[in-house]
């Protein structure tokens, strides 16, 4: 069970709420190491005092008041390496690296402060690659073995990888190279930040196998002897361990050089700052110590720009040394980080030490926000953007087969839409045409209608002249010859003439005489008067004799539009008869035309009501003049037009 207040319980509560949860701070463990033997040997006294398991007090001698610094934990010179392994929070750290996080832990300190000491143990000795005893193993040994048991009992398959660089004098170079180190390029990109090109990545399955790089890489460190430490670290190294739940052949291919995806838990071995006036630092001991303070320096700058609230959201210059670039994410990015701070108790280390106090204690109000793939595919950015890549491909391809589909949609529905107007173009056409048609059809009809009611007025004409004719000649055959003939107007009982139906304004000829009745040019006595008019050409107007109107033919109104009207085959017949029946001579008429179409007209239409009685009339006349011209030849002429009387019709 964890501490109450210990870093291991609150990095768990803090990441409870999730891989985005809250702004996580930088988890801040403070080493005071034991007291050298070389310090106690020039006498000088420790000023550090632990207060509890969180808190250390500094009584500086002789001057000033106690300072007092609260940590996540603190941990004196009687702790011994397994309780900073277990005090430190690194196995929960451990844990969110399995789960996908980056995780870092660094060590911060004076050179000579025990910073190596805490990571690693004991510095190896030199030339050899003897392992460092199992009980002054440092966290890193310690977290290895832990985390190799954690995997084997996962029950499910995990790739352990690991990395070993420095940054000496500001140059990056591979720890686990295969020849001699080279300078490596820190890159960066979207998806990965900070990361450095070509760094070798070597696939590690046991607990051994780490252990014997970790020892390669710390036989190649640079260190130098120095005043303050024998075996001072030159450079800050930094081991990562990649953690991938996925096999070498389930990974998706990544790019050279680029670091594997996956959880990462990453060990800073910090070069420790020195004043190099007090160290007496020369030659390339002082050029060290330069690079070395820089990049503190510029550490240091962006932890106080990332404690600035207002400064946070603003630029944080990581990029000002490769440390700052390579401890980018862990400080400020999606990481969870921990701090192990080193001190040193002795008096003569005071500034140094409380230098370092109360740069720990900024660094642990640094918050970072802990993000962790939240999908395998989320641990994949590379190939992730890789299929992003592949699938805006697609979407392009597709839209253009999309655009080419449209394009043949609205061709395809433009030739609808022509085909639409030509049809209905050709509907409309239809429409018309049949709308003349039946326009036409109806104008004969009309005509045919026409033709049909003047037909019977004509008719009703030729009754009532044939009526008149026949009284008169009645009217002769009973008084004889010599006598003249009265207008036969007043033979009969002449109907009213307003009672006759409208006749063309003619010659006088048709005219009667004396009553002014108006009357057919057959019923006139001197006809063989127009008869040369039928035969001459001249008299018809030039117009050929299909054209003309027989002689029999009612005369038209002058001016009028249907004079020159053409009558159907009909007409002319049924008046053709009616004339050769009267004037007892055939008649030969002139063609009359044909018709080229025969009106579809009803009978009703054409002959009108009144034509069955006016041909009855007609028959009944016939049958009297026949009689009566009969009866006449019987008897003795006495004259032409005593003829002897029939029985006198009054004209009904
Ligand atoms: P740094 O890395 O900070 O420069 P080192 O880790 O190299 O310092 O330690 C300097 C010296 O102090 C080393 O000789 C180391 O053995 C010793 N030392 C540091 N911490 C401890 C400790 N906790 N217990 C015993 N010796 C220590
Ligand atoms: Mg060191």
């Amino acid at each position: 069970m964890e501490e109450r207040g210990s870093p291991d319980g609150d990095l768990a509560r803090s990441l409870e709420q999730g891989p985005e949860g809250p702004e996580t701070p930088i988890q801040v463990v403070l080493r005071v190491r034991p007291m050298s033997a070389a310090e106690l040997r020039r006498g000088q006294q420790s000023v550090l005092h632990c207060s509890g398991t969180r808190t250390l007090q500094v009584s500086p001698p002789g001057r000033g008041p106690e300072l007092a610094f609260r940590f996540g934990a603190v941990l004196d010179a009687a702790r011994t390496q397994e309780d900073v392994f277990r005090a430190c929070g690194v196995r929960r750290l451990g844990e969110l690296a399995l789960r996908g996080f980056s995780c870092t832990v660094f060590t911060f300190g004076q050179t000579g402060s025990g910073k190596t000491y805490t990571l690693t143990g004991p510095p190896p000795q030199v030339g050899e690659r003897v392992p460092v005893p199992p009980s002054l193993a440092g966290i890193m040994q310690r977290t290895f073995a832990w985390l190799l048991d954690r995997v084997q009992h996962l029950g499910a398959p995990v790739t352990l990888r690991a990395s070993y660089l420095e940054i000496y004098n500001e140059q990056v170079r591979d720890l686990l190279s295969l020849g001699s180190p080279r300078p490596l390029p820190v890159r960066w990109n979207k998806t990965q930040g900070f990361y450095v090109e070509r760094l070798r990545v070597v696939e590690f399955r046991s607990l051994e196998a780490l252990m014997e790089l970790l020892q390669i890489g710390l036989s190649r460190r640079r260190s130098s002897a120095h005043t303050l430490n024998q075996a001072s670290s030159r450079s800050h190294a930094l081991l990562t361990l990649y953690i991938s739940h996925q096999t070498a052949q389930q990974m998706p291919p990544v790019d050279p050089g680029a670091p594997p995806v996956g959880g990462k838990l990453c060990f800073v071995d910090l070069a420790g700052s020195e004043k190099v006036a007090a160290t007496g630092s020369r030659g390339e001991l002082m050029l060290e110590a330069n690079s070395i303070n820089r990049s503190l320096l510029a550490l240091g700058h962006c932890i106080s720009l990332l404690l600035d609230p207002q400064r946070k959201q603003s630029h944080i210059p990581f990029r000002d040394s490769k440390l700052t670039k390579l401890l980018a994410d862990s400080l400020g990015g999606r990481g969870v980080t921990l701090m192990v701070a080193c001190v040193s108790p002795s008096a003569q280390c005071l500034p140094e030490t409380l230098s370092t106090l109360r740069y720990a204690s900024r660094a642990q109000r640094v918050t970072t926000r802990p993000q962790a793939p939240k999908s395998a595919v989320a641990k994949q950015p590379q190939h992730l953007e890789t299929e992003m890549l592949q699938l805006q491909e697609e979407n392009r391809r597709l839209q253009f087969q999309l655009d080419q589909m449209d394009s043949k949609a609205s061709g395809l529905s433009g030739a609808r839409v022509a085909w639409a107007q030509r049809n209905l173009y050709g509907m409309l056409q239809e429409f018309m045409l049949e709308n003349e048609r039946l326009r036409k059809e109806k104008s004969q009809l009309q005509n045919s209608q026409d033709l049909a009611r003047n037909e019977q007025r004509i008719l009703a004409q030729q009754v009532h002249a044939l009526e008149r004719r026949l009284l008169s000649a009645s009217y002769r055959h009973q008084q004889g010859p010599g006598l003249t003939p009265p207008c036969p107007c007043l033979m009969a009982p002449a109907p009213p003439c307003h009672a006759l139906p409208p006749v063309y304004s003619c010659p006088c000829c048709y005219i009667c005489p004396l009553c002014r009745v108006p009357l057919a040019h057959w019923a006139c006595l001197p006809r063989e008067r127009h008869l040369p008019q039928v035969l001459d050409p001249e008299a018809s107007g030039g117009r050929p004799p299909s054209a003309r109107p027989p002689p029999w033919a009612p005369p038209c109104s002058p001016g009028s539009a249907k004079c020159p009207r053409e009558r159907s085959h009909s007409d002319w017949t049924q008046t053709r008869v009616l004339a050769e029946m009267l004037m007892e001579e055939e008649v030969v008429p002139s063609a009359p035309p044909m018709p080229v179409r025969p009106p579809k007209t009803s009978p009703g239409l054409r002959g009108g009501a009144g034509v069955p009685n006016l041909a009855q009339r007609l028959e009944a006349l016939r049958d009297q003049i026949g009689s009566s011209l009969r009866r006449g030849r019987s008897q003795p002429p006495c004259s032409e037009g005593a003829r002897s009387p029939g029985q006198v019709l009054s004209p009904r």
